[in-house]
């Protein structure tokens, strides 16, 4: 049994944060991205769950947000077996256009260079490390905002990178899944699925002195991959469980996709996730992110639900 190529790319990133309000702010405001979707953490329905993305949604544009502000969740600490930074495509030549936005938003930057590219790392409100960085990114459709245009604007995310203790073991792990080595830089081992490329991206950097990543606030709780149907999820639950002894969660329905998770070899949550239904399921495109929807079997207990979620402004 062969899994490579089920898995197409990146298909969301989800985070642990602090303040529903402060992460709207950020994410919508600052960073220009659509809330295509305000519903709640299906498996605690006290919190909010944000999604984030291009227009519609579209599956590996998504950064999505549990806000646990007052409900008792320790801050966290970045470190190996996690996420320790996603990283947003804008178009070619639009770096200046986010410098200049970063700072007249007062979001404090540092410039680096990774793979021989200037990128900007900065922080959410929650201490999550981020960065943009320019690339050839054809996903649509785009969302624009009163002062961010099309012609600038975040097309999604481009990769994400794991910090792994021993990375030989995660990359041939990743390799199993047709995810192929393109770059290598430093401590940083570059590798794509699919069509590669913008949000078909993961970087490996080798984190053999890191500490222990603590799960919590201010750090991202899972990653999901893209598959094309529930059928390619259990062929790939079916041999991790046969091959490689791994287990994997049962089949979670998201209502916009359909889920299972996995620990990979290096600690990091793996969520693969089918690219449909999506997001339309429910809300039209206009209306999408405008209010609050639950799972259907929630529904009966929109009252209660609404009372106890952190209250914000649009
Ligand atoms: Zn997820």
């Amino acid at each position: 049994m062969d899994i490579k190529g089920l898995i197409k790319g990146l298909h969301h990133v989800t985070a642990t944060v602090a303040g529903a309000q402060e992460d709207y702010d950020f994410y919508v405001k600052t960073l220009g991205l659509r809330l295509v979707k305000e519903t709640v953490n299906f498996d605690n329905e006290s919190v909010y769950h944000f999604y984030y993305g291009n227009e519609i949604g579209s599956p590996s544009t998504i950064m999505t947000t549990f806000p646990y502000a007052g409900q008792g969740v320790r801050k966290g600490a970045i470190g190996s077996g996690q996420v320790s930074q996603t990283s947003f495509s804008i178009p070619m030549g639009t770096l200046t256009f986010w410098k200049e936005r970063l700072k007249a938003q007062g979001v404090s930057y540092s410039t680096e260079q990774r793979f021989d590219q200037e990128i900007l790392v900065f922080e959410d409100p929650s201490g999550l490390k981020l960065d943009i960085m320019e690339a050839v990114d054809e996903r649509t459709p785009v969302w624009s905002t009163a002062d961010i245009s099309k012609e600038n604007a975040i097309r999604g995310i481009h990769n994400v990178t794991l910090l792994i203790s021993d990375i030989k073991t995660t990359i041939g792990f990743l390799e199993l899944f047709g995810y192929e080595i393109k770059k290598q830089e430093g401590d940083l081992t570059l590798l794509e699925a699919g069509d590669g490329g913008a949000g078909n991206t993961l970087i490996v950097k080798d984190g053999k002195t890191a500490h222990q990543g603590v799960n919590g606030i201010g750090t991202v709780h899972h990653v999901a991959h893209r598959v094309a149907s529930l059928a390619d999820s259990l062929r790939i639950k079916d041999f991790l469980v046969n091959n490689l002894g791994i287990m994997a969660t049962d089949v979670k329905d998201r209502k916009y996709f359909e889920s299972i998770y996995f620990r990979i070899p290096g600690g990091v949550l793996f969520e693969i996730a089918t690219e449909g239904p999506g997001f339309l399921v429910d809300e039209t495109r206009e209306a999408m992110g405008n209010g609050l929807k639950l799972p259907d079997w929630q529904e009966p207990n929109r009252a209660r639900i609404e009372a106890q979620l952190q209250p914000y402004i649009k």
